[in-house]
Parts: structure tokens; sequence; C-alpha cells
């Protein structure tokens, strides 16, 4: 859909640089078995929503919440085991992306790799960034080489890291991450998105702490099972965190929120879990695909792979055809003919897996 037909005037008080960049290119689908947005496949544990809906019940909606959210803050800090001065919430990490690019990539360079997820560059775009994309490697691993340099000649300006890397599942080895953000000197503002650690093992926050200027951002939208909330947070330096502060508007996590991410923080064992049945998950569907006649599932290290095909339309279509909606990312640079699949409940990949039983 576009919305100026060319009868109509340009809107030219918009800034061009929006004018020109494409809607987040996501069309809602209704199908029984939904693996296309990398969601949890379980809500929060039925005991915490209760206790949660209570918990609402005796608030006052009619007052505004924590002017930062500085309890939840304090929470998440106990949890991370972080100083509560370098911890920002937002309402979902996709906030936190587009504050990091007004804080820092605005008026200068947005650095990341190709391909990536697509809220980056959509953001950088925006706010007319000077975007610029390092090809992954072939085997989807980071350019190392090709990011330090461009550390060295692009900056000042915002680098984002992938860990695990989103779309393709892939995570690097501890020491070339850490290459990359150690080239990322004062100039820079170096953020980890994390959005996937819980399932891959990894953990950025050693490497964060060792610069002020590096930042990770986590979310609890995959492993919490709490996309519907709406909550990310970063993980910084009180230096860091007070600039990204300002930028954060006032009152922007509201009580309802709030009050079930305390409640899940309070009782974060459920997180781990799930986090290893979807592992456990994973793996089984990736042997179950391993010997697939057309098919090609890659290895990931997320809560979900790239399925290649000799035909993504084809491939998407039958899956749909069979109650199954997963996401293309055929169009995007090296993954011509990928279709990204979240891993489901089990009953759900066992659905996945015939339907993909049937093609040959
Ligand atoms: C899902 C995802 C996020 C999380 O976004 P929210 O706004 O917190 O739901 C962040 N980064 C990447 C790469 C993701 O895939």
């Amino acid at each position: 859909m576009t919305s100026t037909s060319p009868s109509r005037p340009a809107l030219s008080g918009v800034r061009e640089a929006v004018r020109r960049t494409p809607a987040y290119p996501f069309t809602p689908i209704d199908a029984p078995i939904k693996l296309d947005q990398n969601e949890s496949a379980q809500d929060l544990p039925p005991q915490l929503r209760a206790l949660a809906l209570e918990r609402l019940a005796q608030q006052d909606w009619n007052r505004y919440p924590d002017l930062h959210a500085d309890t939840l803050r304090r929470k998440i800090a106990a949890y991370e085991g972080w100083d509560p001065a370098g911890v920002v919430v937002t309402p979902g990490s996709n906030v936190l992306i587009k504050l990091l690019t007004e804080l820092s990539g605005l008026g200068q360079t947005f650095l990341t790799v190709k391909p990536t997820f697509s809220v980056y560059t959509l953001e950088a775009s925006l706010l007319g960034a000077n975007t610029v994309q390092v090809p992954l490697n072939p085997d989807f691993s980071l350019p190392v080489a090709g990011l330090v340099e461009a550390l060295k000649t692009e900056g000042p300006g915002l680098l984002f890291v992938t860990q695990p890397h989103a779309p393709t599942g892939h995570l690097d080895a501890e020491a070339d991450v850490k290459a990359v953000l150690d080239a990322a000197g004062e100039g820079w503002v170096a953020v980890l998105d994390e959005a996937y650690y819980q399932f891959s093992g990894s953990d950025g926050r050693a490497l964060i702490r060792e610069q002020p200027n590096r930042i990770s951002l986590r979310t609890f939208s995959k492993a919490w099972g709490l996309a519907g909330l709406r909550l990310g947070y970063a993980l910084t330096s009180p230096e860091l965190a007070e600039n990204l502060q300002k930028v954060v508007s006032a009152f922007n996590v509201n009580i309802l929120t709030q009050t079930v991410a305390e409640v899940a923080l309070e009782h974060p064992e459920y997180v781990r879990e799930r986090a290893e049945q979807t592992v456990r998950e994973r793996e089984r569907v990736l042997s179950a695909l391993q010997d697939h006649p057309v098919y090609t599932a890659l290895p990931s290290r997320a809560n979900f792979f790239l399925l290649k095909t000799p035909d993504a339309d084809a491939a998407y279509q039958h899956l749909l055809a069979r109650g199954v909606l997963v996401r293309r990312q055929d169009k995007l640079p090296m993954l011509s003919g990928c279709l990204r699949v979240s891993i489901g409940a089990p009953q759900e990949n066992d659905v996945l897996l015939a339907a993909l039983g049937e093609v040959s």
C-alpha cells in the first residue's frame, strides 16, 4: 500500500529521508502455527499471569508511572548483576535502536553488517544517518577486517553487532566480537544486540564492561515469552546511560508493562527451562532436516533457523497451505531462496517437519 497517489501533493513538509524510507516490511497473516516472528511458543506461566493481574488490580491507573521505571531498572540490574545506573528501559528494544540512532547515528555514521536486522537500517534511513554496511563473510561470520577498517575511517558514529546474528542465527567466536569492539574507539558508540543470547550460551556482559562506550541490548520479547508487553533494556556504563536516558521520553514504560515485568523478574526460573527446551527442539528439527532431498536447513544458535530452498515463494506457500506461517528472507543479500523459521512448541515443530517431509 502506498499512501500518496500521483495527483496529490508530496507532503514536502515531511523530511525527505522519511518520505523515501519504506515502511517496516511486515504483513500480518493468520495461521494456526505461527513461526514467523521468533516469539516464544509459550506465554508467561499461568500462576505468574495471575499474580501480575492481582498486582495490576491494586495499582492507581490514573497516576503516571515512575519517571524512569526505577523499580523495574533495579530489578533488572539485580537479575543481570549490573549497576542500576547503567540500565535503561524502553517499550521494546526496537525503541532503543531508534534512540541510539538519535544519540549517535544522526548526522554521523551508522555502521553494521549486511544482511542484518531490518530495523537497524530502517531507523538509520529515517534519521538520515550515513549508513555503512560491510557484507558478512560467505559462512555468515563477522567480517572482522572489513569492520575494523570501517571503524578506522568512517567515524564518529554508531556500530551495531548482533550476537547471535539475525537473520542468520550465526554466533561468532568471542575473540572476533572483541576484536571488532576493541576497534570501536572513543569516536564510536558500540552496540551488541543480544536479543537471542539465551539460546546461544553466549553472554556479552564482560565485553560491555570493558569500555564505557559499549552497550548491550536485551529484550523480554523472545526467551521471556513477553513480546506483547513491549519491553527491552540496555546494559551500559552510567555515563552512556545518562546520555541515553535524555533521549528516552519521560514515563515511557507504562505501569502495566512495569508490573508484569517485575513479576517475571521475581520468578525468572522459567526462562532458563524454556530456553533449554527451545534449544533441544532446534537441534531436533535441524537434525531431522539434515538429509532433506530439496531443502537445506542452516545451523543456528538462536530460536530460529534459515531454510534454503530452490524457490522461496513455492516453499512458503506450501507451508502456509499446511497452516505453518514462516518469514521470507529471500530478498536479502546472500539469502536467496531463504525462509526464516522460528522454533515453536514440539507439536508445532512436528507439523512443520511433516509438511517439509512431503517435499521431494
Ligand atoms: C526480536 C529482536 C529484537 C527485539 O525487539 P523488541 O522491540 O524488544 O521486541 C531486537 N533485535 C533483534 C535482532 C531482534 O531479532
